[in-house]
């Protein structure tokens, strides 16, 4: 059973052994669904982290 992890741009879960890519960012590794989540991610990372907030939904497409 592979470790879950969540995608910070997209919100889905991803499977970290399956995940398409991954980038660190102060500290914490984040997984990504697509390349497309990573390059988003990428480029503005504060933009998808809150900090001591979970579970809003954003619903990104
Ligand atoms: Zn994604």
């Amino acid at each position: 059973m592979g470790e879950k992890g969540k995608d910070p741009v997209c919100g889905r879960e991803v499977d970290k052994e399956g995940a398409i890519g991954s980038s660190e960012y102060r500290g914490n590794i984040f997984y990504f669904c697509s390349l497309g989540c990573k390059i988003e991610f990428d480029r503005a990372p504060a933009e998808y982290i809150c900090q001591g907030k979970e579970g809003e939904n954003g619903n990104y497409v």
